[in-house]
């Protein structure tokens, strides 16, 4: 079965896989740093990296090393005993981000969903609100995942569309307006605000200066936890460890995902204080794989690479430079760049019929690769250990396929 042509693998999945994607006919192989070759040797640079999982780059050798000597020595014992990882992960965690706990998870949506339960636990217990009648504010435009409750928030057709009927609980307010969060937090029955710093997976959505920390202290005076999810914009991905940094935020509980693995694992968690995390009791929640000795140290070896290898500042200059040269782009089919860090996207107007989906296959043949989202959309999320004569070179390539299309 070597040497098999790409249309083999895409035809092979298309016959014996559900049809839940539509990926771009691009069949990977192997991954390093910001590279990731094809199963016919062609090497791209990944501009998704698997949506902001692999900020460290792919195989980055220390997580490698930290997954490769956990497995060998033990893998999973399930919560029902201790570990001797689990802990020493907390602390790491605790320490690192300021929060009392810790409470471990697998998938992103899993993380949301859990201080999704956070919030409604302290509404009953903490704030006082009567039984069953807890409500979280969420924004239209909102993705924290695709699990039912999840998507019972979604304003998205795509993410909601007959999966109903749909968890009650949720209101939905504009994303980056003030006024409509205040007035919805005035209803004493609000318990929670969720929010993305940045609304990523939406079509990178960057909320005006100042809005995380007007939401946060609104949430502040109507006594209502503000949970950030920054399980895309976290760690790193757009200038600082963590997007709410940006303004000086700190949420009452934080959601981190994806790159807190370097993209080796699924791991996520959920970061808060006593008051809010103590609410939950023994065999009140839980995950069989969620704390597993592998995800510790895969999740402390990412971590460490972040701040070792100072990712967060060269996202930021990495990105001033990407919207810089974006920006200067003569293209009727670049509608706007937009962005912060790394993090940053080009709204694509068709052209001739040509649209965001021929803009991405036309870089893949130059040897970037990058996916649109919600049609018009283009994300250009590289791997943070991108350097510069990379992150030029990446450049070149992307003029180069507007050149292309002649308008
Ligand atoms: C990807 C993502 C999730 C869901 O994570 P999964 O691991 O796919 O479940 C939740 N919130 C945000 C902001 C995300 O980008």
């Amino acid at each position: 079965m070597e040497n098999q042509s790409a249309q083999f693998f895409i035809d092979r999945e298309a016959r014996f896989g559900a049809h839940n994607y539509h990926p771009l006919p691009a069949v990977l192989e192997r991954g390093e740093g910001v590279y990731v070759w094809d199963v016919e040797g062609k090497r791209y640079m990944d501009f998704l990296a698997a949506y902001s999982a692999v900020n460290q780059g792919h195989c980055h050798p220390k997580i490698v090393e930290a997954l490769n000597k956990q497995a060998n020595t033990l893998a999973l014992t399930s919560r029902a005993f201790y570990n001797n990882v689990l802990g020493e992960w907390e602390e790491y965690m605790s320490k690192l981000f300021g929060y009392d706990k810790m409470l471990p998870m697998n998938s992103g949506a899993e993380a949301d969903e859990t201080a999704l339960k956070l919030i409604r636990k302290w509404a009953y217990k903490v704030k006082g609100i009567p039984k069953n009648e807890a409500k979280i504010v969420v924004c239209n435009g909102n993705f924290h995942g695709r699990t039912i409750t999840i998507v019972s928030m979604s304003s998205d057709p795509d993410a909601y569309n007959d999966y109903g009927p749909f968890t009650p609980g949720f209101v939905n307010i504009p994303y980056n307006d003030l006024e409509a969060l205040g007035n919805a937090l005035q209803d004493p029955q609000v318990a929670g605000f969720l929010v993305e710093p940045i609304q990523a997976e939406a079509g990178v959505y960057v909320p005006e200066d100042g809005f995380l920390k007007k939401a946060s202290e609104l949430c502040k005076k109507y006594h209502v936890l503000f949970a950030a999810d920054e399980v895309q914009t976290g760690l790193a991905r757009t200038g600082k460890m963590l997007a709410c940094d940006h303004e000086n935020v700190r949420p009452d509980i934080l959601i981190l995902g994806k790159a807190i693995s370097g993209g080796m694992f699924p791991v996520s968690c959920v970061l808060a204080d006593d008051e809010i995390m103590l609410t939950i009791a023994p065999g009140e929640h839980g995950s069989t794989y969620g704390g597993n000795p592998i995800a510790g140290k895969v999740a402390m070896a990412a971590l460490d690479v972040i701040q070792d290898e100072k990712l967060a500042d060269n996202a930021e200059k990495m990105g001033q430079l990407f919207r810089h040269e974006m920006s200067s782009i003569k293209s009727e089919m670049i509608e706007i760049v937009r962005g912060k860090g790394l993090l940053n996207a080009i709204a694509i107007k068709p052209v001739e019929g040509k649209s965001a989906w021929d803009v991405c296959l036309a870089m893949k043949e130059n040897g970037i690769l990058a996916k649109p989202t919600h049609e018009h959309i283009i994300r250009f999320t590289p791997p943070l250990v991108i350097n510069e004569t990379q992150m030029r070179e990446a450049i070149e390539k992307i003029k180069e396929t507007f050149k292309s299309f002649g308008f």
